[in-house]
C-alpha cells in the first residue's frame, strides 16, 4: 500500500474497515497532512538507526514515517483497539526488515512509563534516544514533565502541543506568555519551534492550531541547588501576574524593607512585574529564599 497512512484517503479507508471512533477523552486527532508529518520527522533529524519513542501512535500515521525515515520504534499507547491495526496497517517489512523487529507497541499510560524497564530488550541504552510525539493534548506538560524528570537519556524531543501551550514554552522575559512553563523548562532544556500545523491537517480537527517544539538538554545548565524550592518559589512570584513582584512576594517575604533590599539587589525598578524578570533573576530570588520545611 502505497498511500500513506497519514493521508485523507487511508486515515478515511482505515476508519470504514475498523470502525475507528476517534476518543475525544484520549486527545486523538489523527495527521492526514503528509507535509505536517514529514515536517516532524525532519525537526526531529531522524536517521537510519535511530531509537524513537513514539508517544500514541494513533493509527500509525507519523509511525510510519519514522519507520520509513529509518529508525527504530518504540511505542506507548493506551487504545487497545489500535494495537491491532497498526500490525495490520503499518508496512510489514522496512528495509527487509520485518515490522516486529522495528517496531514494538506497548499498551501503557505514558505517564507510568519506567523507561529502562521497559525499552530493555528493544533498544540499546546505551546509545541516545530520540522522543517523537503528535501529542494528547490534555496531558502536554504533564507529559513534558515526565520526560524532564525521568532517568530517559533523551538526545531531543519533538512534540506536536497546541500553538499556544509552545509559545509558552519559548516565551522569552517581557512577553505575556512567559511564566512558571517557561521557566521550568528554559532552564533545563534548549527550546524552538520548528513548524506550525493549522487544525485542518487532522481528523477530526481540533479547535486549535498547534505547533511542533524541538527540545534538547542544556549543555550548560544554570546552578539550581533545589528544584523543589525553585519552582515553588517562581510560582509564588507569578501568583497573581498582574501584580508586582513585590506584591506576590508578600506571602514568602512578610518583612517589608526584606523584601525592598531583595528587590534592589536584583537591580530591577520596584514597580517590577514577574513576566519582565529574566531567569538568573528568578534564580537569585530563590537562593535569597529560606526553603519551606
Ligand atoms: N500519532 C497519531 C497521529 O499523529 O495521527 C495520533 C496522535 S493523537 C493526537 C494522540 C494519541 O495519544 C492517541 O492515539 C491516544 O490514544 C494516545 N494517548 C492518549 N493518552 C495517552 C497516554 N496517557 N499514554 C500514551 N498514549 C496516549
Amino acid at each position: 500500500n502505497n498511500i500513506p497512512i497519514g493521508s485523507p484517503v487511508r486515515t478515511q479507508a482505515i476508519v470504514n474497515r475498523y470502525f475507528v471512533k476517534a476518543k475525544k477523552n484520549l486527545g486523538q486527532n489523527f495527521l492526514i497532512d503528509h507535509d505536517a508529518i514529514m515536517g516532524i520527522v525532519e525537526a526531529a533529524q531522524v536517521k537510519p538507526g535511530d531509537q524513537v519513542i513514539e508517544i500514541g501512535p494513533g493509527i500509525g500515521s507519523l509511525t510510519e514515517q519514522l519507520l520509513l525515515a529509518g529508525a527504530k520504534v518504540f511505542a506507548y499507547e493506551v487504545d487497545d483497539s489500535l494495537p491491532e491495526i497498526l500490525h495490520n496497517e503499518l508496512p510489514q517489512t522496512i528495509d527487509g526488515e520485518d515490522l516486529d523487529s522495528r517496531f514494538k507497541l506497548m499498551l501503557k499510560d505514558v505517564l507510568k512509563a519506567d523507561f529502562d524497564h521497559d525499552l530493555a530488550g528493544f533498544f540499546d541504552l546505551n546509545k541516545g534516544v530520540k522522543v517523537v510525539a503528535n501529542l494528547p493534548y490534555y496531558i502536554t506538560t504533564p507529559i513534558i514533565f515526565g520526560l524532564a524528570e525521568s532517568n530517559l537519556n533523551f538526545e531531543s524531543l519533538t512534540l506536536m502541543m497546541q500553538k499556544e501551550v509552545a509559545e509558552r514554552l519559548v516565551a522569552s522575559p517581557g512577553n505575556k506568555a512567559f511564566g512558571p512553563l517557561s521557566i521550568a523548562v528554559q532552564t533545563e532544556m534548549d527550546v524552538k519551534i520548528a513548524l506550525e500545523v493549522k487544525n485542518t491537517s487532522f481528523m477530526p480537527s481540533p479547535k486549535v492550531d498547534s505547533s511542533v517544539v524541538v527540545l534538547t538538554p542544556l549543555e550548560n545548565k544554570p546552578d539550581i541547588p533545589n528544584r523543589k524550592h525553585f519552582n515553588w518559589v517562581v510560582k509564588m512570584c507569578f501568583s497573581q501576574r498582574r501584580k508586582t513582584l513585590n506584591n506576590n512576594l508578600k506571602n514568602v517575604i512578610p518583612d517589608k524593607d526584606e523584601r525592598e533590599k531583595l528587590i534592589s539587589s536584583l537591580g530591577v525598578d520596584p514597580r517590577v512585574r514577574p513576566e519582565d524578570l529574566t531567569i538568573s533573576q528568578f534564580i537569585q530570588i530563590a537562593k535569597a529564599i529560606p526553603m519551606k520545611q
